[in-house]
């Protein structure tokens, strides 16, 4: 697995190999979520890119960003046991040269949700994400459903600016207990750890709701905002229903639908959702995969070696 800093370099590398190239965005502190991402550009592409970028323009909580965890070694290590072919790290002025002012936006698809609880967010997403594009000219990029806004909003950003690339969306990948694997669960105290679980409880039992026939949005919502809310330790932002393609709030499951949530939990804002798709007129709920082990998140001995024997999905 080569490392490169530059896109000249990233292109260089690829344009070695025949067939199609993958890229994988994220900004380190790896887990298995991302390794999952790198598993499905193995299995569809030649030569397999990860990015790892921490995009300061995507924050708007200076705290979340300084605190965002960081380990180069061990996220090569571990890129690199999943099958990633290269890892792009750039400076920050390559990916924002002196005097740029050029910047992404959204109309209509990011002003609810996390556009509404991080104002510039999805600027700082799509930016980031045009660069990368544009500067390592995959033929796909894998992202996951887990940020199901941004999924959406990277879907529309690459038909509208007419992008020849296959977005592909994959499973949300979760700890054995339902949490959602994020890098930020690493600043979960035991306490927080436990509390953070009533996001995914709430959104189960919404799914449960939903695969025995209820479509009504705001019964959904609430039934995932009152688990939440119900949980010591945990400050609700959101539950909403919304349309998988324009992430627009809806009310009712009558096409391809996510359920996401927000919440606080301490210092740590988590998000969370599950997908819900209209198959022969019934709702079936797509809650993810979970680990049969303890993540890789946590795991010193992984960090040592790499091994990926302990982290096999269901
Ligand atoms: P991040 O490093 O948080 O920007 O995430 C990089 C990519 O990994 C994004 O496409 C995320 O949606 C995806 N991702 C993050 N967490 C998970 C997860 N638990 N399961 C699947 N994909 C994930």
């Amino acid at each position: 697995m080569k490392v490169v800093a530059t896109f000249a370099r990233a292109r260089s590398e690829s344009s070695k190999v025949s067939g199609p190239i993958g890229l994988v965005p994220t900004m380190g502190s790896l887990h298995d979520g991302h390794l999952s991402l790198i598993e499905e550009a193995r299995r569809e592409c030649s030569h397999v890119v990860m990015s790892l970028y921490i995009n300061a323009l995507q924050f708007g909580d200076i705290e979340d960003f300084e605190r965002y965890p960081r380990d180069l070694e061990r996220d090569l290590r571990l890129a690199a046991s999943a099958g990633a072919d290269l890892v792009f790290v750039p400076e920050d002025s390559t990916m924002y040269p002196e005097g740029d002012v050029s910047r992404v936006s959204f109309k209509g698809i990011s002003e609810i949700m996390e556009g509404s609880f991080r104002p510039g967010h999805f600027e700082g997403v799509g930016t980031v994400v045009v660069k990368l594009l544009a500067g390592l000219q995959p033929d796909r990029a894998y992202f996951g459903r887990k940020d199901a806004q941004q999924l959406a909003v990277v879907r529309r950003l690459v038909r509208d600016l007419a992008f020849p690339i296959r977005i592909v969306g994959c499973p949300t990948v979760r700890e054995k207990d339902g949490l959602a694997l994020s890098s930020r669960n690493l600043r979960l105290d035991p306490k927080c750890r436990e509390s953070a679980l009533a996001l995914s409880r709430g959104l189960f039992e919404a799914a449960d709701l939903a695969e025995s026939g209820e479509i009504d949005g705001p019964i959904l919502e609430r039934t995932a905002m009152n688990v939440m809310a119900d949980t010591l330790g945990v400050e609700p932002e959101y539950a909403t229903l919304a349309d998988q393609i324009n992430a627009v709030r809806i009310s009712h499951v009558d096409r391809p639908a996510f359920l996401a949530v927000a919440a606080r939990i301490g210092r740590v804002r988590l998000i969370d959702n599950i997908h819900l798709e209209l198959v022969e007129r019934s709702v079936v709920v797509d809650r993810g995969l979970r680990l049969s082990h303890k993540s890789v998140l946590y795991d010193d001995a992984m960090q040592q070696d790499g091994s990926l024997e302990n982290r096999r999905v269901s």
